[in-house]
């Protein structure tokens, strides 16, 4: 499908139907003025980043490559995701502290042989190119060899990854616990080798409150101090058993978010992944503060964790992405994890529109991130991570996409029909990542 003209590498032209935002979709409007779409444009990189987008075709200096026909969105962005977790993806049969104990824990042990971790890494990488998403904010394991086989394995891949030695110290069994003092030493070396080296970003990385001490924590909450470009990624209020669990460890705290939010690890750059279980103090305290919600729709379904209110959150003022959470997750695609939102809003009583599900993958992930600036849409300037996508991958797609009459109804058949099936190319930086 490509036509290759004598011209400079380093710009390319990518032509096909654009779609993107330019702010946040209002609640349940098909038609919302944020969504900017521009079927049959030219999106021309430069670079490795966004130069322009135009109807004219571009001059002979630009590579071009035709994609007529085909959906082209910004590389989505899977804010919460477990890269060992792969190996424990579809396990039967448990909720969430029963399913750590026999699937997670276990296979999180073999990340300490260094090998295990670098082609575990560069599996989970390329699976993650292979559904589309160019960027994400990864939990690896306790072991500091996990970390570095992850940014590693996404510097040879130019690819935008947050991440960081996961941290815990308690309720783990041997071989997946740290102590204070080395956990320290090991995030301190990270962060000197990583953090804001080419698109990496470091993330101090809290299990889950159970699994660290309250020293562990102070210690977390202390990098974050020191240090305000960190991130900060963990879960909280996933599943009742696990809530009332914080509640009789951290018998002080007012709620489970309120243990974070003591030690300074609720924040700007905090990515909360779940947060099912909160009340209104909390969504107030992750307004004011700007901490973002993972929201991890397939996991919620597969756990039996819960329904998660999006609408409240979103008018709350709470910042919101879109994550896998694979393994409880189901899936790495976002697609499918939009489908499992739009159903989980529907056994709420509201409609979750395409728009709203894309914005939160995309453009919302990169600012609730900080990052609006860099990825998550077509803005001139933005790094050029671009995935292309077929319309339709069956009989079935087909047929639905050749009877839709308006563009979100349109988008919206994509959205619940597609997955990888439909990726036709992924680009990281203006680079080919994927088919
Ligand atoms: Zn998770």
């Amino acid at each position: 499908m490509s036509e290759t003209n004598v011209c400079d590498p380093s710009r390319i032209a990518l032509y096909g139907d654009l779609l993107d935002f330019t702010g946040t979709p209002a609640w349940g409007a098909v038609q919302d003025p944020s969504v900017r779409y521009r079927p049959g444009h030219w999106l021309l990189i430069e670079d490795g980043r966004i130069h322009a987008v135009q109807a004219e075709p571009p001059g002979p200096e630009w590579q071009r490559h035709d994609h007529a026909g085909r959906l082209i969105l910004p590389g989505f962005i899977d804010t919460h995701v477990h890269a060992p977790q792969l190996d424990v993806i579809a396990s039967y049969g448990t909720e969430l502290l029963d399913w750590l104990e026999r699937y997670t824990f276990p296979a999180e042990c073999r990340y300490a042989d260094p090998g295990v971790a670098r082609m575990g890494a560069a599996r989970f990488l390329d699976a993650l190119l292979a559904h589309g998403t160019t960027a994400a904010v990864v939990f690896p394991t306790v072991h500091k060899v996990s970390a570095e086989a992850l940014f590693e394995a996404a510097r040879e891949r130019g690819m935008r990854l947050i991440a960081g030695k996961v941290l815990m110290d308690r309720h783990a069994p041997d071989g997946l616990r740290d102590d204070v003092t080395q956990a320290e030493r090991d995030c301190v070396d990270l962060i000197q080798r990583f953090h804001g080296v080419e698109r990496l970003g470091y993330a101090v990385t809290v299990r889950f409150a159970p699994t660290s001490t309250p020293e562990q924590l102070a210690m977390a909450g202390a990098l974050c101090r020191d240090d305000a470009t960190l991130y900060m990624q963990t879960h909280v209020a996933e599943n009742r058993a696990e809530v009332e669990w914080v509640a009789k460890l951290f018998p002080q705290a007012r709620s489970y978010l309120d243990v974070y939010a003591q030690v300074g690890l609720v924040h700007a750059r905090s990515v909360m992944a779940h947060g099912i279980w909160l009340d209104d103090a909390d969504r107030r305290l992750l307004r004011d503060t700007g901490a973002q919600i993972a929201h991890c729709p397939s996991s919620n379904l597969f756990l039996g964790s819960g329904l998660f209110d999006w609408r409240q959150a979103m008018e709350q003022g709470v910042r919101l992405s879109v994550a896998s959470d694979v393994g409880g997750g189901t899936s790495l695609s976002i697609q499918r994890n939009l489908l499992d939102a739009y159903k989980i809003q529907a056994l709420r009583g509201e409609r979750l529109t395409a728009w709203t599900g894309l914005h939160a993958a995309t453009r919302g992930a990169a600012e609730a991130l900080s990052l609006g600036h860099e990825i998550g849409s077509f803005d001139a300037g933005c790094a050029a991570d671009v995935c292309v996508w077929d319309w339709t991958s069956c009989a079935v797609s087909e047929a639905r996409d050749a009877v839709a009459r308006e563009l979100h109804e349109r988008v919206f058949a994509w959205m619940c029909l597609s997955d990888s099936r439909n990726l036709a190319a992924a680009y990281v930086a203006g680079m080919p990542r994927a088919r």
